[in-house]
């Protein structure tokens, strides 16, 4: 078996499962490959990494040191393959997310399949996925199953599970004028509009084993683009792949410090880098707004909006918005009397409401909405979820929020695409 397997792996701030990819790979029992490690300016926990292997002369590396501003603008892994396709010289192409492994038997197995069927223009296996939680135990798992010639290869091939002749590249150049299409648009599914490319010239043939296996990390593309409306909510603790926190303000993303640790520890959103990065930086985060707080000798009670302190003028009021006293953050003196004083919160006995608390999820004739900006927003409880906007929502009727709009929804817009991705529990 003289042939050659020329692999392309991406990489962005994984450092743990970038390493067993990288691993995976040197564990084939094919030798004859070269690996192009395409690192997407990740940290340096991350390319520290990618320096122990550095010494194979197998691998080679590049850095696309990307600036923030221009990451949103193209499909990443899609412009990091094509930045590579150039350089390979392997009879067969072979491509790896820093979230995957190879299992030991891949590029052999996919090899012999190539020389027993001269035929084949691409094959693809049955792959594992592993769902993991933040300490990255396996919370679920499920198999993409490998057992039929695809025609159409989109949505149902992940990336890191397919093989295909090197020569196909040129027929794909030469029909559309590049290899993969990195228009941002596809960043959710850039894998599957290069698969309908390669169906233009040949199907897909099953190698029905398990020769890979994919993680989900709750901040992996999949998880960050589920159940995600197509705004953000502000108020909301957020952060992309390079895990910084930030706190969403008026379409702000204000950086946290460790002061308020304990209030996003348990709350952050994991989001996708392109909808992060519509949202410029702000300042330092001073005191976040939506929080409960009190000074430390005194029983007043304040909710924080648009950086005003809002009085909530009653344990009548507290609790009928579902406030909770485990949420109470104690201020210092000085630092509650800064702040300037908005309209109190009060609950009115007639069950009109008025002046409502912000951010708040309300429970509207048994439909959820959320209170934002003076105005009631229909929400999916999905969203509410991801979001998590925990509390017991607050009962009200139309009659009484009638002098409020009705705004635009927040309902999940991607799950339409995460549901074609072809997913069977055996
Ligand atoms: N990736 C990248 N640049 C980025 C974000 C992601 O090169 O800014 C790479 C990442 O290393 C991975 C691939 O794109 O190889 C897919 O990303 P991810 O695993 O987060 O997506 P998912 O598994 O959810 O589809
Ligand atoms: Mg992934």
């Amino acid at each position: 078996m003289g042939e050659k397997v020329s692999i392309i792996l991406t990489s962005y701030n994984k450092p743990h499962y970038l390493q067993n990819a990288i691993e995976s790979v040197m564990k084939q029992t094919h030798d004859l490959w070269e690996l192009f490690i395409m690192d997407d300016h990740s940290n340096e926990e991350t390319t520290a990494v990618i320096h122990k292997y550095l010494h194979d002369r197998r691998i080679r590396y590049q850095n696309s040191f990307i600036h923030p501003a221009e990451r949103l603008k193209t499909t990443r892994y899609a412009t990091l393959i094509n930045a590579a396709l150039p350089f390979t010289d392997g009879d067969y192409i072979s491509y790896l997310t820093d979230d995957t492994v190879y299992h030991p038997e891949r590029l052999s197995r996919m090899v012999q399949t190539f020389s027993d069927k001269p035929e084949a223009q691409a094959v693809y296996s049955k792959q594992k996925v592993i769902h993991v939680n933040e300490r990255g135990e396996e919370i679920s798992h499920f198999y993409r199953n490998a057992n039929a010639v695809l025609d159409q290869a989109a949505f149902q091939v992940d990336h890191c599970s397919v093989m295909h002749r090197r020569s196909l590249l040129d027929r794909i150049q030469h029909k559309y004028g590049s290899y993969w299409d990195d228009d941002m648009k596809h960043w959710n599914h850039g894998d599957s509009i290069f698969w309908a490319r390669i169906n233009n010239f040949a199907p897909f043939l099953p190698i029905n084993e398990v020769l890979d296996t994919t993680y989900k990390t709750p901040d992996s593309f999949q998880n960050a683009y589920r159940f995600l409306p197509a705004d953000l909510i502000d108020g909301s603790f957020v952060k992309g792949s390079d895990q910084n926190v930030y706190f969403l303000d008026q379409d702000v993303r204000h950086p946290v410090g460790e002061r308020w640790g304990s209030l996003y520890l348990n709350r952050t959103v994991a989001v996708p880098d392109p909808y992060l990065f519509q949202y410029k930086i702000g300042k330092f985060l001073n005191i976040p707004n939506y929080i409960l707080v009190k000074e430390a000798d005194h029983p007043a009670i304040f909710y924080i909006e648009a950086g005003k302190k809002r009085r909530i003028v009653d344990q009548y009021a507290f609790q009928f918005y579902q406030f909770k006293r485990k949420d109470i953050l104690t201020l210092e003196k000085e630092e509650l009397e800064a702040l300037p004083e908005g309209i109190p919160i009060t609950r009115d006995r007639s069950g009109l409401i008025e002046n409502p608390p912000g951010r708040r999820l309300f429970f509207i004739e048994r439909e959820p909405f959320l209170f934002l900006n003076g105005v009631f927003h229909p929400m999916s409880e999905q969203v509410a979820r991801k979001f998590f906007l925990h509390h017991k929502p607050i009962p009200a009727s139309f009659r009484n929020i009638q002098q409020f709009p009705i705004g635009k929804p927040f309902y999940p817009v991607y799950d339409e695409i995460i549901k074609k991705l072809n997913i069977s529990t055996d």
